[in-house]
């Protein structure tokens, strides 16, 4: 452990006590002073009051309709704190950034973090320090969290993501079961479960699986009516989305899957007039934010991203959301393209698909589920490279590169990460490749302390430029950049590197560098690859259910047969579509059907008759036929079509004129 760790908790002063909230402060009161919101969204009110009345609740909101302002308003009406449990680090992290900005007491407990940063934070808990407290459920598991947890008075536990606690949804993770014997050891404690998806069964298995008393549902509509959702058939995707980025003004984002593509389609977009920026997972925590920024500002109207892109982000006037390569499930789409019109004002989910996006969707099943030998022998190979034998490892975090193991045994990258989240749901290990946490500086010692240090000249301008740019830096730990430091103090990156290395050996600060490496972290001690069993709930169930929503995602981009794309949204969702949208692509086209075809739709069809026939000339009779009532307007069109030089006229046929 860091020698340092025992000085911090000897010397630091106790946080500020809490501005207690006088007696009749109302949820309202508090979402005002901490968010500046002038009213809650629709269900949180209601949420919100049934925890407060010490009801088990569940509320099902749509993802963007505001989970996590129905925990933290009451967590901040309550005397102890508030449990959180939540499935991803990056989704902990962004949250606590968030409230920290605002002054709230929350922190976080993960395997990324050093074990000064976990110390310092348990400290916290212990001396009733803290209001929110996020947890992975894997730490659930640990006997020195539970005996620690015992002394802390805790008032409300929360379930975020909670349909991974369900083996019949999608995104089961064995550790949320542990919940459940949590939920034993604290009965008297109201339990908010939140999830955006959750089928009849799932809600459920959840209300059972945490031991649910009676609890009250909630639950919003998922139907967003100011998005207009358009399918549109282009083999060329970069034109098609350029033309629809010229349509219409305002704030984009377009999603693809590849991080090489975010930037080049930025750069062709750039280069096409349409000033646009990229963003991927894999980019260095500044680039990110700068990117992200431009973008939040409006000095650039478009973003192209994976979809890395989006978690907390609150950007309410985005007018258009394109998918440039189709999600794998309705769930992503949804959530992705619901990013659009959040202001309530019209706004578009443009998808674009070709006709080869239909087997690559297939492809990816084998891509999330690779065969089962092949995970045993990616476990192997892992264990073996970081020099484990069997019965070691318990409890250890290494750096771990799948790239380099899937290049050197001659695996696609894809499959290993794959089998890693696997392994990961399964219970053997964690694994993260959410790349770029920022790097934290906390100091600890005191001003006058500060003042007696004999430093050298670098190293006294990085301590100096840091008191001046970061605020707080004497109370807990604050995200700086390297990168800005060195630009300010004009050095390189290095030594900025080198001088905080130094502070934090002489226990001047705490300090995190920032970090972009994926790692493992054994939750248990390698097991002989024979005894590696993945659960049906974690591999078969789920594989067959990815084929399941890979196939829904299929209908909804090209299934010729549907009537609405809102309705194909709401059925899946388990919702009951209450008339037509009258807005997607699907619907505008039957309202042109019924006002006689568009010129465009007569162009297309007069075109497919040349190639249906294959012939260089058909009848003029044989082309207008089909047409019927329209057979005027058809003609109308036929004639610009000649004028424009595409077909010819002699006598009773026509010709077409091949493009050179
Ligand atoms: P979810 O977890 O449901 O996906 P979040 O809790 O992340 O959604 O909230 C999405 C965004 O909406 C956040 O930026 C949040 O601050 C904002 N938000 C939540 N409640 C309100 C409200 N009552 N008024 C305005 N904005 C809100
Ligand atoms: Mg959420």
């Amino acid at each position: 452990m860091d020698p340092y760790v025992y000085h911090v908790f000897s010397s630091r002063p106790a946080d500020d006590e809490p501005a207690p909230h006088p007696s009749g402060t109302t949820p309202e009161d508090i979402l005002a002073r901490y968010w500046g919101y002038p009213a809650f969204r629709p269900q949180q009110r209601e949420i919100i009051g049934s925890i407060l009345s010490g009801k088990d609740t569940i509320g099902l909101l749509p993802t963007g309709g505001g989970k996590s302002v129905c925990f933290q308003v009451p967590a901040l009406m309550m005397d102890g704190l508030t449990l959180v449990i939540s499935p991803l680090i990056s989704l902990m992290k962004d949250q606590i950034d968030a409230l920290v900005e605002r002054g709230i007491r929350a922190a976080c407990l993960h395997s990324g973090m050093s074990h000064a940063e976990r110390n310092y934070t348990l400290e916290r808990a212990d001396a009733g320090r803290l209001k929110l407290l996020y947890i992975a459920p894997e730490r659930l598991a640990s006997e020195d969290f539970i005996r620690r947890m015992r002394a802390w008075e805790i008032s409300l536990i929360v379930v975020d993501e909670a349909h991974c606690i369900s083996q019949w949804g999608y995104d089961f993770r064995p550790s949320y079961l542990n919940i459940g014997a949590l939920r034993e050891r604290l009965p008297q404690v109201p339990v908010l479960a939140l999830t955006a998806t959750a089928t009849l069964k799932v809600r459920e298995d959840i209300a059972t699986q945490l031991r649910m008393r009676e609890p009250a549902v909630f639950s919003r509509s998922f139907r967003r009516d100011n998005i207009s959702f358009l399918v549109r058939h282009d083999e060329d995707k970069t034109g098609a989305t350029a033309m629809a980025l010229t349509r219409v003004s305002g704030a984009a984002i377009v999603y693809v899957r590849s991080r090489r593509r975010t930037r080049e389609l930025a750069a062709e977009l750039t280069r096409r007039g349409i000033p646009s920026t990229y963003y991927h997972a894999g980019m260095d925590p500044e680039a990110k934010s700068q990117a992200q920024d431009a973008w939040m500002r409006g000095v650039v109207r478009v973003i192209v991203a994976t979809n890395a892109f989006g978690m907390g982000i609150d950007k309410a006037d985005v007018r258009m959301v394109i998918h440039y390569d189709l999600p794998s499930t309705l769930e992503d789409y949804y959530q992705e393209a619901g990013r659009a019109g959040r202001d309530g004002r019209p706004a578009f989910a443009v998808v674009l698909v070709k006709q080869s996006d239909k087997a690559s969707l297939t492809r990816r099943v084998g891509e999330s589920f690779p065969p089962k030998d092949f995970i045993g022998r990616v476990y192997e190979l892992a264990a073996v490279s970081l020099n484990l034998g069997i019965g070691e490892g318990y409890g250890r975090t290494f750096e771990f590169h799948p790239d380099a193991l899937a290049e050197r045994h001659g695996m696609k990258e894809a499959q290993v990460r794959s089998a890693l989240h696997l392994l990961a749901r399964s219970g053997y290990l964690e694994y993260s490749d959410e790349v770029g946490t920022r790097a934290r500086v906390m100091i600890l010692e005191t001003r006058a302390q500060l003042y007696a240090l004999d430093l050298d000249p670098t190293s006294d301008a990085v301590l100096q430029c840091l008191l001046r740019e970061y605020p707080g830096l004497f109370a807990d730990y604050v995200n700086i950049s390297e990168p800005m430091i060195a630009r300010r103090l004009n050095i390189d990156q290095e030594r900025v590197y080198q001088s905080l290395l130094l502070l934090r050996r002489m226990g001047v600060l705490s300090y995190v560098p920032m970090s972009f490496a994926p790692y493992i972290h054994w939750t248990r001690s390698r097991e002989e690859t024979r005894h590696i069993i993945l659960p049906t709930a974690v591999y078969d169930r789920r594989k067959q259910q990815m084929e399941q929503r890979i196939e829904a995602m299929r209908a909804f981009a090209f299934d010729h047969t549907l009537d609405c794309r809102v309705n194909h949204l709401l059925r899946y969702f388990d919702e009951k579509p209450a008339g037509r949208c009258g807005k997607c692509d699907l619907c505008r086209a039957a309202a042109g059907r019924a006002e006689g075809p568009s010129a465009d739709d007569i162009a297309s069809r007069i075109a497919a008759a040349f190639e249906t026939a294959s012939a260089d000339s058909l009848p003029i009779e044989q082309l207008l036929r089909p047409f019927g009532p329209n057979r005027e307007r058809a003609m109308g069109v036929l004639r610009e079509l000649i004028d424009r030089g595409l077909y010819e006229s002699s006598g009773l046929l026509i010709k077409r004129i091949p493009k050179e």
